[in-house]
């Protein structure tokens, strides 16, 4: 984590100023990036992988990107906006902390994602439906917010408790039940 540039980004390490900055999420501008006004989005924590993000920060990442890319419209006139992520090696992700790209695009800019289309077989199609569906069929309820942490026991002082540490008592009481 030490090398890491967006660690070191969030602790203002690096030069990079932050244009964004809330509790969970920093965007910056790309000092290389495809074109003027490149920006990358990406949460605090040094998540190497996409998968491994809890879905309620992932959902205010994308909350943020959305912000961030309509603030790239306005702030530098761009038409339009790609909005890009590498996930895994294989795809070209060069550093283990999960980032977006935010490209602004305007006609005649000379970017290129295009991809010759391939026409598929309908076998091809009907077959990764099918395995698709079934991989889907186990995405289960989104985590909504954080897990309310363990109660620590300290000694045997009887510590003070606020009013809503009453509810995560219950709900400690309830994941406890689920422990067979
Ligand atoms: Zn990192």
């Amino acid at each position: 984590m030490g090398d890491c540039i967006f660690c070191n980004t969030v602790e203002g390490k690096t030069k990079l100023e932050k244009v964004y900055e809330d509790a969970e999420v920093v965007a910056v501008v790309h000092p290389r990036g495809a074109v003027p006004g490149h920006i990358l989005v990406f949460p605090k924590k040094h998540y190497q992988v996409f998968e491994i993000m809890p879905d309620y920060e992932i959902g205010h990442l994308f909350d943020v990107v959305n912000k961030i890319s309509i603030a790239v419209f306005e702030a530098i006139q761009a038409q339009g906006t790609n909005i890009i992520m590498q996930n895994g090696v294989s795809a070209g992700q060069e550093l283990p902390h999960v980032v977006v790209h935010i490209i602004p695009r305007k006609e005649g800019d000379g970017l290129d994602f295009q991809w010759t289309p391939k026409q598929m077989t309908q076998e091809e199609v009907s077959s990764i439906e099918l395995k698709l569906k079934e991989a889907a069929s186990e995405i289960g309820e989104f985590e909504k917010e954080k897990k309310k942490e363990a109660v620590k026991v300290e000694g045997k002082e009887e510590k003070k408790k606020p009013a809503d540490e009453e509810e995560k008592d219950e709900d400690m009481a309830k994941q406890l039940e689920r422990i067979p």
